[in-house]
């Protein structure tokens, strides 16, 4: 009995829930749909739901009007969300009881530091910072504030001496490990501006939607440690993740809105979807429209990264005696 319910649970294609979270700050192009795309076809794959969560927290760096045409673009290439979407700028309840909860136990700290004050402490250990280089946090204000006004909250990669090494399995890069402490330093969860950082809102999110597994672009993966840090933290559980190639531009960056990628055009969705296959190392797959696209592409992608074994439907075995007044998953 124990045994079926925990290999009903180990599959995760029963309780599988993945999500696309875009950014407001300009329309779908042929790089965003690639991440897009790939959540798609990881749910499909593995009978579980898809859901789309704006991640409009960075409010001044959103466009008024980017989230509806994103939406937008997803139903006109089919890519329907399971729910109504989740918007963070609504959510800071939410962001602020999981710092109240950090703050409880010891894991945050205010910091009273201005960016020039962080760059002199740098420099005055010989770590000069580049022009645009990621600063790691000197760790200046980690005892005391020292009078200084507080301005941002910072949470501890140092605790008691040891350093926060996060290791982690990615399903296409393999075995992952970061340094938190050396790489990445005490980092912010609620900026000066009172604005909440990107890492505490995805945390907290991907844990109220239930979210089993993080399929996105790899220019994300860089993340990953501080929100399973966080994850852990806060006592939430961990995603499996997945992240998938980029589109790149003609001079080997990221294809982005800041260097020219253009809105994506939905006018042949067929031919959009095609291109976004081919990225994500699709092959070419017959199909007369769009829909029939999809359903090849899923099955095609099944075989690539969808479960050991198709899902059992029914289960096997259901427990006795199921309790009749189960919480519902939503
Ligand atoms: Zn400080």
């Amino acid at each position: 009995m124990a045994g079926v319910l925990a290999g009903m649970l180990a599959d995760r294609s029963l309780i599988y829930r993945g999500r696309f979270a875009p950014s407001p700050t300009g329309p779908l192009h042929v790089g965003s749909l690639v991440a897009a795309l790939a959540s798609w076809l990881d749910a499909r794959a593995h009978g579980g739901q898809w859901l789309v969560r704006i991640e409009d927290v960075d409010r001044p760096r959103c466009i008024p009007g980017a989230a509806e045409r994103i939406l937008a673009q997803l139903a006109a290439l089919g890519l329907q969300p399971d729910a109504p979407p989740l918007w963070q700028s609504s959510r800071g309840a939410a962001y602020q009881a999981a710092l109240d909860q950090l703050r409880q136990i010891g894991a945050t700290y205010p910091c009273g530091c201005t960016r020039r004050e962080i760059d002199e402490a740098l420099r005055a250990q010989g770590d000069a910072p580049g022009r645009f280089a990621e600063r790691i946090y000197p760790g200046t204000c980690r005892d005391g504030l020292h009078g200084k006004p507080a301005r941002a909250t910072r949470l501890r990669t140092l605790v008691d001496g040891a350093e926060a090494i996060i290791t982690w399995h990615d399903r296409r890069l393999g075995t992952q490990q970061q340094n938190l402490t050396r790489t990445v330093g005490d980092f912010i969860l609620h900026r000066a501006d009172g604005l909440w950082a990107y890492q505490l809102a995805v945390v907290v999110d991907d844990g109220a939607q239930g979210i089993t597994d993080v399929v996105r672009g790899e220019d994300l993966a860089d993340n990953t440690a501080r929100q399973i840090h966080l994850q852990r933290l806060l006592g939430l559980p961990q995603p499996r993740y997945l992240h998938t190639p980029l589109v790149l531009a003609a001079d080997g960056h990221k294809l982005s809105k800041q260097n020219g990628a253009a809105p994506l055009d939905t006018s042949d969705a067929l031919a959009a979807l095609r291109a976004a296959g081919t990225v994500l190392g699709l092959p070419d797959l017959p199909a007369a429209s769009a829909a029939d696209w999809r359903l090849a592409a899923t099955r095609a992608w099944a075989a690539r990264w969808g479960p050991p074994n198709p899902p059992p439907n029914p289960p096997p075995n259901p427990p006795p005696n199921p309790p009749v007044d189960r919480p519902s998953m939503a």
